[in-house]
């Protein structure tokens, strides 16, 4: 057993109160009515939502290493309004008007993240400090305007979606070279890995049953195996990410994309008066290669920017701090808080999310033979993973709602292009979004890099 497995996966996870003891393994054969692969945030809010519809379900959630090991215990804590893909959906006329009600329903799911843990008394950090992005030069906020006023023109409101000029901005928060930008109230900081651990153990509270360090090995129509016992279950449910790919089959389905984040030391009110950020917003600026931010409930800023895909789907979990792409990440946040040059970075650390072909999240669900799957999320599941959850249990349990009508539900993706396709793809349009961003950055408008990118990979 490699001692990596006892680091810390995140910041998040190193300052959790308790250390984390992991849960037994599953042993033996067992019987349940629902069987969850992954204690992710999806497989947590399904069996969440199941457990509070049907008490009397028998459900198991069966993880390979511990509660949000995963990307739902390392990212970076916004619990955001948006959906990957809305953009496509909502310029259908045809698809427009449920496009709205997702939309909505994606509001209420940063609302309802909130409602739920508190009811379920876990402490999570959750503060609906809204969402602030910046735009840093004359073409980045343009780019920000076209969709402020692209999403107004669907009718959305100024309570929903709203244009700050450089002043108020900065009244908001003082980014190096903010131009305006947007704000929107739906997003809440949280911390990540205190909503998964509290998740797992509320749900053990309530009877379900949670097995760690289990890696399922292969699920098939009313069975899921591991090294050291199986589950028989009439519904199976994969909620397995960016990791997808290591189970069989699975090798193309979900591109495992690395994002790469920091935390400081906890900064004195002064430099809080200084930088702002109030009530704690989240925050990014446009570029293409995406950043986002949070001050943090112990006044860190925790800062993260978009990472690598490694060849044939690899995936890494743990990182030096001496890996250059920290370096990437530590030199944007100075970018856009210079006065931060000689704050200490205390932790370092990534994790993988999940991307499909057209950057779309899926729910599946087969009523004939119990199995479901659900992921793809881009980097954007924080929110969506508990509408998610809540749309799963309905499917599972064969209703028919609001939620299981969006087009997410039954939404087939591509398979990604086979090797060393996916790589060189993936290395091409990375390179065209730190072009575009350069550009841009000088004032100019990002041509034809910009447009590939966009093509590419959307965010
Ligand atoms: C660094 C980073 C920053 C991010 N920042 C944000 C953000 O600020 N806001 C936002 O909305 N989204 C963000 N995301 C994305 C967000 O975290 C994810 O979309 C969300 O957590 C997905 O939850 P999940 O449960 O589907 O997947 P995961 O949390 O990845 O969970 C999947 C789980 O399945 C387990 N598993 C995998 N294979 C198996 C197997 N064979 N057997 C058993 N268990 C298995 C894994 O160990 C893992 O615990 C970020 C992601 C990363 C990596």
């Amino acid at each position: 057993m490699s001692a990596d497995r006892f680091r810390s996966p995140s910041f998040w996870f190193s300052t959790l109160e308790n250390p984390v003891q992991p849960r037994a393994p599953l042993e033996g054969d067992i019987q349940f009515d629902v069987a969850i692969v992954g204690a992710g945030y999806t497989g947590l809010w399904t069996a969440y939502y199941l457990n509070q519809r049907e008490p009397g379900c028998r459900i198991a959630v069966v993880e390979a290493e511990v509660a949000g090991f995963g990307a739902s215990g390392r990212n970076g804590g916004w619990c955001a309004y948006y959906f990957s893909g809305i953009e496509s959906l909502l310029a259908d006329p045809n698809q427009r008007e449920r496009a709205l009600a997702l939309q909505r329903a994606m509001f209420d799911a940063v609302d309802e993240v909130g409602r739920a843990s508190s009811a379920s008394g876990i402490d999570c950090d959750y503060a609906k400090g809204g969402v602030l992005i910046a735009g840093t030069s004359r073409p980045e906020l343009e780019r920000l305007r076209a969709g402020y006023d692209e999403m107004r023109g669907y009718g959305f409101a100024e309570q929903d979606f709203r244009w700050l000029d450089a002043n108020a901005f900065a009244e908001r928060a003082r980014i190096h070279g903010a131009l305006g930008g947007t704000y929107s109230p739906h997003c809440a900081a949280i911390q990540p890995a205190k909503l998964a651990q509290g998740l797992a153990a509320f749900l053990e509270s309530r009877g379900v049953a949670v097995f760690e360090q289990s890696p399922v090995r292969a699920i098939a129509k009313g069975l899921l195996t591991t090294d050291r016992g199986s589950i028989r279950a009439d519904n199976v449910l994969r909620c397995t990410e960016g990791y997808s790919c290591r189970l069989p089959g699975l090798k193309r389905a979900i591109l495992p994309l690395h994002s790469m984040m920091i935390a400081t030391e906890p900064l004195p009110d002064s430099t809080w008066r200084e930088i702002g950020l109030q009530g704690r917003p989240t925050f990014a600026d446009h570029r293409r290669t995406v950043t986002y931010g949070q001050r943090t409930g112990d006044d860190r800023l925790a800062f993260g920017t978009r990472g690598l895909y490694y060849y044939g789907s690899g995936i890494r979990d743990y990182f030096e701090p001496s890996d250059p792409a920290f370096a990437h990440t530590r030199a944007t946040l100075l970018e856009l808080f210079p006065s931060l040059s000689d704050v200490e970075i205390t932790h370092c650390w990534g994790g993988a999310l999940g991307v499909t072909r057209d950057w779309m999240p899926f729910i599946h669900f087969d009523p004939h033979s119990g199995l479901g799957a659900v992921g793809g999320y881009a980097g954007n599941g924080v929110a969506a993973t508990n509408l998610a959850g809540r749309t799963l249990a309905e499917l599972v349990l064969r209703e028919t709602t609001e939620r299981t009508r969006f087009a997410w539900v039954g939404h087939p993706s591509r398979q990604w292009e086979p090797e060393p396709l996916r790589w060189l793809g993936s290395q091409g349009v990375r390179r065209m979004g730190e072009w575009a961003d350069a550009v841009e950055q000088k004032g100019r408008h990002a041509g034809m890099f910009g447009s590939i990118f966009d093509a590419f990979a959307s965010h």
